[in-house]
């Protein structure tokens, strides 16, 4: 509103700068905690504890002590002013930063709208005693000599008293102990020389030991289960070093919230390299599936702008797409050095929540009630011919195969034979002897050391086909209806389709425009055989108008899994021990033998020692 002289713009006063200040922050009790651990491990501590208490639902004490370096008396008065830091000293440092704070500002914010009692001494020096100081919004209220253990102990009471309208968001004390479980994680996984114990109301919430291995501090905090899927990653580049772990496909979860990165030491968010470390998965996981990664960059701080954001969440990387492409790479070729077949798990009847958990294959036992999950929740997008439609009747145990049958198989089985003398990409995959098929979906198969395979015919097909349509040895080829499909398509979906014929055409599936909503099919990739009907076609098409807008795949690579699955040998077929075995032969020879290019499992496998478990002959 314009005062006497007609202005309305003024300074505002140093006390409201420092609350705004503070609100950036110190947005909540979690980032009190992330604040007071960052400035304990830039202290060198090699034990942090903290503390926390609640009464009623609410937060009301936070004590974070450390074995750090400590302060002096002079030092920890001046570490409550607003910008005093010990960490940089120019705009220079701001571009080899290597210490999580630099900012100067978590101690006077939070002082701002706090209680703070800061008890410190400094390490290896001459003083008897340590120093106290109490800080109440901003105004030192006590200062004092006293007994102290070497390191800084900092404690934060009534947070957020001056603050009424942040103080009501605080209501829910479980979501802000999930949000301190989550920060404290990161920073385990980031620093695990140092040790890390963490109790609310006393109670032991997470404790880390010191360790010059971060596995060790992934199974203490996410347990052996999950430590036991994880392969690890590494690469050297040039302005970058890439260590840490990727589960197999085997474990993954519906989001991406466990795929950790921290770079340079500091537990970010960057969503381009955890897009980055999905991708590397490529079919290996479906779309809705991601796995989870603990990885660690080390990157030229010349490239890396931790100053954008005020409480450091995030930070700005320059060759934002090659580190995305490193980690990409990096992940792939630990992927592929694996034997990715998924063990199946047979639960106790007293821990199955364990295994059921996660993405494991369970099994349940006989005569406990429930059936088996389903591998993931991957049945979203099923192509619809990898299940019999319910009711559709399942071949019986020993149906021989029609001659008609296995004419068509055998013509399928001939287009996704490669050409002779390649050898196998891959030597990840073991040599399987089939010993038969059961109901006309599945093939047994035997390993060496007394292992039993089963594997998805369809999905072990698909594969097989996809790879092979990719390579385009085969999707060059086309073969001409003998009399070309109509296919008619409502208003909202023609423009798409009309956008998709120049791809469709590259990859053998000639279209063309016929009149209003009318599409004329000419030809389609020959890969797909004897073409049973214009409804296939019509299906081929709805599947590409289909997609999920979500995560979108290119168009070419969408057109290559449907052509896959639409070609390949469906489920419920009748196959002879050859055709078997020849599935088996070329799926070995595939580049990813592992999953379906939906990322569906083709293969689980039981291992001698878990069939020995099962008949308790161990
Ligand atoms: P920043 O961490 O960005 O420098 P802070 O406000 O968090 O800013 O801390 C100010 C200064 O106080 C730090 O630079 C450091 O010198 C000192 N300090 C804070 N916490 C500790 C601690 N636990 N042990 C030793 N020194 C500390
Ligand atoms: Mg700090």
């Amino acid at each position: 509103m314009p005062d006497t002289h007609g202005q309305t713009i003024h300074v505002l006063d140093p006390a409201t700068v420092n609350q705004i200040a503070a609100g950036e922050v110190v947005e909540r009790p979690a980032s009190v905690v992330k604040e007071l651990v960052e400035n304990a491990i830039d202290a060198g501590a090699r034990t942090i504890r903290i503390d926390l208490t609640s009464v009623q639902g609410g937060i009301s004490g936070i004590r974070v002590t450390d074995d750090g370096c400590g302060m002096s008396a002079a030092d920890a008065e001046l570490a409550f002013a607003p910008h005093a830091t010990s960490k940089i000293a120019a705009l220079d440092d701001l571009f080899r930063i290597r210490t999580l704070g630099f900012r100067g500002e978590a101690l006077a914010s939070i002082a701002a709208v706090a209680k703070v009692t800061l008890i410190t001494k400094p390490r290896e020096s001459a003083a008897v005693a340590g120093t106290r100081l109490v800080v109440t919004g901003g105004v030192l209220k006590e200062r004092q000599e006293t007994g102290a253990p070497e390191g800084t102990s900092v404690v934060v009471e009534e947070l957020f008293f001056n603050t009424p309208a942040r103080k009501k968001f605080q209501k829910n004390l479980n979501t802000e102990l999930a949000r301190i479980h989550g920060i404290l994680e990161g920073l385990c996984l980031a620093h695990p020389q140092v040790s890390f114990r963490f109790y609310h109301n006393n109670r032991e919430q997470l404790v880390t030991d010191r360790t010059a291995q971060p596995l060790d501090t992934i199974a203490r905090i996410f347990g052996n289960e999950c430590a036991r899927e994880l392969i690890p990653v590494s690469a050297d580049l040039p302005f970058m070093r890439i260590s840490g772990f990727v589960s197999r496909p085997s474990l993954s979860r519906r989001d991406h919230d466990r795929i950790l990165v921290s770079i340079n030491d500091r537990y970010v968010s960057t969503p381009s390299v955890t897009a980055a470390v999905k991708d590397g998965y490529g079919t290996l996981l479906s779309r809705d599936r991601f796995p989870v990664a603990f990885l660690f960059l080390a990157i030229d701080t010349r490239l890396v702008d931790v100053n954008v954001h005020p409480a450091k969440k995030e930070v700005r990387l320059s060759k934002e797409k090659e580190i995305g492409e490193a980690v990409r790479d990096a992940v792939h070729a630990a992927l592929s050095k694996f034997d990715l077949i998924p063990e199946v798990v047979v639960p106790h009847p007293q821990n199955r929540e364990l295994a059921g958990a996660e993405n494991t294959v369970a099994l349940t036992p006989p005569g406990v009630a429930e059936p088996a999950l389903p591998y993931g929740s991957g049945a979203a997008g099923l192509p619809a011919t990898a299940v019999p439609a319910s009711g559709a009747p399942v071949p019986a145990l020993f149906i021989e195969p029609t001659h008609t049958g296995t004419v068509s198989t055998d013509h399928r089985l001939r287009q996704t034979e490669l050409a002779s003398g390649v050898p196998p990409v891959t030597a990840v995959m073991p040599a399987l002897e089939v010993i038969g098929q059961v109901g006309g979906i599945y093939i047994l198969a035997a390993a060496a050391d007394g292992e039993l395979i089963i594997i998805d015919q369809h999905a072990a097909h698909e594969r097989i086909f996809y790879e092979q349509v990719s390579r385009s040895m085969a999707g060059r080829h086309v073969q001409e209806l003998l009399v070309p499909v109509i296919i008619h398509r409502p208003p909202k979906e023609v423009a798409i389709l009309r956008d998709l014929i120049p791809v469709l055409a590259q990859e053998g599936v000639m279209i063309e425009e016929f009149g209003t909503g009318s599409f004329l099919v000419r030809a389609v990739p020959a890969v797909m055989g004897k073409i049973e009907g214009p409804e296939m076609i019509d299906d081929l098409v709805g599947d590409l108008l289909g997609g999920d807008p979500a995560r979108p795949v290119s168009d070419r690579e969408r057109i290559t899994r449907i052509i896959a699955c639409r070609g390949a040998i469906k489920a419920g077929t009748v196959c002879t021990h050859e055709q078997c075995q020849r599935i088996v032969d070329q799926l070995r020879s595939t580049q990813n033998p592992f999953t379906c290019p939906h990322g569906r499992p083709t293969m689980v496998r039981f291992s001698r020692a878990k069939l020995d478990e099962m008949f308790r002959r161990t």
